[in-house]
């Protein structure tokens, strides 16, 4: 997986889009130099796979640009072997990030072909340590809760209450929240039973749609 022949763009991105821009976790740096990005984008855009911004993967939805997926992984604060949530699978390009560090992933997708292909690619990589769900991410994955970690990788109007619910004492959850055309990406913690919410940069998802995000694909 390591030598093919896109390592080179890959050794380029981690200098170039993530150490420069200060992504220093090196597990979230040695992830990026193993996952084949170009394996999760459509087959006319493999040429930009590596390229510093997001890409569309079909369905109106995108793949996220790798600077982004990487300081989201970073804000977990992974140490290895934790138990983590993906609202919004896409691609499966950060499930598979995860997946080379977390213990368990469990990934969300209200959208059933882009699950469908996700598997399909991660299965035929072979991470065996992905679990995929079809639905409305906003609800969380009860059955499998506490969370120590939880990613939503899609706009939200707010913190969906459920994902606050299902995160572990000491857990970390990063989302996008704000507008259906930009937002600020938090860390909420849950700390000692209190909520405590960090601010770290403007961002622009497409939007969570269900019960507990947007209730359309409309963008007010
Ligand atoms: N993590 C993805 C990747 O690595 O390619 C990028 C995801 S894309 C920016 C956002 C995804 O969230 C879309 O595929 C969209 O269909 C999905 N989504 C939106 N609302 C959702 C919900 N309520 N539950 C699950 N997925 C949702």
């Amino acid at each position: 997986m390591d030598n093919d022949k896109f390592s080179k763009q890959r050794e380029e991105m981690v200098e170039y889009q993530l150490k420069r821009r200060g992504i220093r976790d090196p597990l979230v740096l040695e992830a990026f130099r193993s996952v084949p990005r170009h394996r999760f984008v459509e087959p006319g855009m493999v040429g930009s796979a590596y390229s510093d911004h997001p890409l569309p993967i079909g369905e109106g939805q995108t793949i996220s640009q790798p600077y982004m997926v990487a300081l989201m992984t970073q804000c977990l604060e992974l140490k290895g072997g934790e138990k983590i949530l993906e609202i919004g699978t896409g691609s499966g390009y950060q499930a598979a990030i995860l997946a080379r560090i977390a213990g368990e992933v469990y990934t969300i997708e209200r959208i059933a072909s882009l699950s469908e292909r996700s598997r399909a690619i991660l299965t035929e990589l072979g991470y065996n340590n992905v679990h995929f769900r079809v639905g409305d991410g906003t609800l969380g994955w009860p059955e499998e809760a506490p969370y120590d970690g939880i990613i939503v990788t899609a706009g939200a109007p707010r913190v969906p209450e459920p994902l606050v619910e299902q995160l572990a004492e000491g857990g970390r959850l990063v989302i996008p929240v704000g507008g259906s055309w930009s937002q600020e990406l938090l860390v909420v913690r849950k700390m000692e039973g209190e909520i405590v919410e960090q601010e770290v940069c403007g961002c622009v998802f497409v939007p969570l749609i269900g019960e507990h995000g947007w209730k359309s694909n409309r963008r007010e």
